[in-house]
């Protein structure tokens, strides 16, 4: 994964989000798909043939995804899926999407949530694209599943626990989307630098200005410190190690200090910084946008915090004696 990382970092970041939702959901796939499935849907997915992705997001049902409300029900027509996925990435050019569900065939006994995959040849679905902030050159968006049909081999037969299954994609995705910040600030610093070096204001080069030379100082520390982070999170899942806390870690480090990054870099090219022209008012919406997808800065302050106390802030309880 540090590899990949590194191989994945320079990507632009429509690019690069879209590419981790992709392969995420490839990843979740391989873990929960029965041989038939994996033999069926996965070959054109990791050949990149087809495009998937991941739909746990919902208009109520966000960080806390124990309210998702889609479901899965029998009916005399076969299985059907009704209930809307927001906040997607890829699907609104997707062939299938990995829906996350209630089956309300399990009743009330035992765990009703359960994983489909919808491939939009057999079973169509609407979906459009959100206008966002950043990001604006990828495919965010929502699609609504009513009485969608659902073949009964695309029922995830999970062999591992759902949450397991996640888990270990955020360990990876989250210092992925560390990367794609460390990207933005990096090309905003290149921007900045080269025009520090040749604008002039007081008779010399900006570049020469001892404030400038602290800000680009503090530019590059940033983009140092979140890499090394983002790629100590990926070898520790190279290593096998727990890395969920320094997933987190490095994903909310690096995209508070990059987004400082970006805005520095803004102002080392004064007004020149806020013109479409200079491209770095782009890298600043788009890193806009890298807090909230695989958990919100403040649910990865809690999961770091949780492995480093023990003691679980989200629910209030599970607190050792
Ligand atoms: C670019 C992008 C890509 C995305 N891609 C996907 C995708 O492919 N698939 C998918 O399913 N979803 C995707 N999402 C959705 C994303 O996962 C959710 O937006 C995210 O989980 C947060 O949910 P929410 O927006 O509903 O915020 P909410 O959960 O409603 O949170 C609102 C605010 O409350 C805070 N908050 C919530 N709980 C707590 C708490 N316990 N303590 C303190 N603060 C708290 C949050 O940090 C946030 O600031 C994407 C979102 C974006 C922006």
């Amino acid at each position: 994964m540090l590899d990949y990382g590194i191989a994945f970092e320079p990507l632009p970041a429509s690019i690069g989000v879209s590419l981790v939702a992709h392969e995420a959901t490839v990843s979740r796939l391989g873990d929960e798909c029965n041989d038939e499935q994996r033999r069926r849907l996965l070959p054109d997915l990791i050949a990149g043939r087809k495009i998937c992705c991941t739909g746990s997001t919902e208009p109520d049902t966000g960080s806390d995804p124990r309210g998702i409300r889609t479901r899965l029900t029998e009916t005399s027509d076969g299985l059907v899926l009704n209930g809307r996925k927001m906040w997607i990435t890829n699907v609104s050019v997707c062939d299938s999407v990995l829906v996350t569900c209630i089956d309300a065939r399990r009743g009330k006994s035992g765990n009703p949530v359960t994983k489909v995959i919808v491939e939009r040849e057999r079973s169509p679905f609407d979906a459009r694209e959100t206008e966002t902030i950043g990001l604006r050159q990828g495919y965010l968006g929502e699609c609504v599943f009513a009485d969608c049909r659902i073949q009964p081999e695309n029922v995830m037969e999970t062999q591992r626990g759902g949450t397991e299954v996640l888990k270990a994609s955020w360990a990876v995705n989250r210092p992925l989307f560390g990367l794609v910040a460390v990207n933005l600030a990096q090309r905003a610093y290149d921007i900045a630098l080269t025009y520090a070096m040749t604008r002039r204001q007081f008779g010399k080069p900006i570049a020469a200005h001892q404030l400038i030379q602290k800000q680009l100082s503090d530019i590059v520390t940033a983009i140092t410190a979140s890499r090394l982070l983002c790629y100590q999170a990926l070898s520790l899942v190279d290593h096998g190690q727990p890395a969920a806390g320094a997933a987190a870690m490095a994903k909310r480090f690096a995209q508070t200090e990059c987004q400082n990054a970006v805005f520095q870099a803004m102002n080392v090219l004064g007004a020149m910084g806020l013109s479409k022209e200079a491209r770095i008012e782009q890298f600043y919406r788009d890193i806009r946008m890298i807090p909230v997808p695989d958990g919100t800065n403040e649910i990865l302050a809690l999961i770091h915090g949780r492995e480093l106390t023990g003691m679980e802030a989200f629910r209030g309880t599970a607190v050792p004696a």
